[in-house]
């Protein structure tokens, strides 16, 4: 059985990696390393490999011929574009967001338990000031966990595993 040697880029590091496995053909060996979590770039025959003259470039620094169903990046010609989810809005903002979220998700959390436990010990009289308050309170904690989710809110993209170049998929 022959082998080959895939090279690609690992889908949890987005490091470039490659690995030899025997297969009975090119396509064989690339579902392996699918399988294996690899965004395959280049499949190569490793005896072919063995019987080439060494080669003037880095295998690593070839470009990267084109794949059905990888897209390589445009920007530095080198680089597999890899799906990720990114933060749309820049790191300040985002982590106001967090700053507005957690307290307010948290004291509506608390209004909701409070309102819970109110319905379980039946409280006899419940004064309708105390109803309005408590839904101008629940509302205004439900608008400010709006907005801090709205802060912190990702998108699915491209990314250049090299130079870190972003495409949006819509
Ligand atoms: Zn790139």
């Amino acid at each position: 059985m022959p082998r080959f040697k895939i090279y690609g880029a690992d889908s949890n590091t987005a490091k470039d990696t490659s690995i030899t496995v025997a297969a009975n053909s090119p396509d064989d060996a690339e579902s392996i390393a699918v399988n294996q979590g690899l965004f395959v770039s280049r499949v190569v025959e490793v005896e072919v490999v063995e019987r080439e003259v060494q080669p003037q470039v880095p295998a690593y620094q070839q470009p990267i011929p084109k794949r059905k169903g990888i897209a390589t990046c445009k920007v530095c010609d080198s680089g597999i574009m890899i799906p990720m989810r990114v933060y749309i809005m820049s790191q300040p903002v985002v982590a106001i967001g967090y700053i507005i979220l957690i307290p307010f998700l948290m004291s509506m959390v608390a209004e909701v338990g409070s309102l819970i436990l109110s319905y379980i010990n039946e409280w006899p009289v419940v004064p309708e000031f105390t109803v309005y308050t408590f839904g101008i309170i629940f509302a205004l904690t439900f608008v400010g966990s709006l907005l801090g989710w709205l802060l912190i809110m990702r998108k699915k993209v491209l990314r250049c595993n090299k130079c870190g170049a972003i495409v949006n998929i819509y």
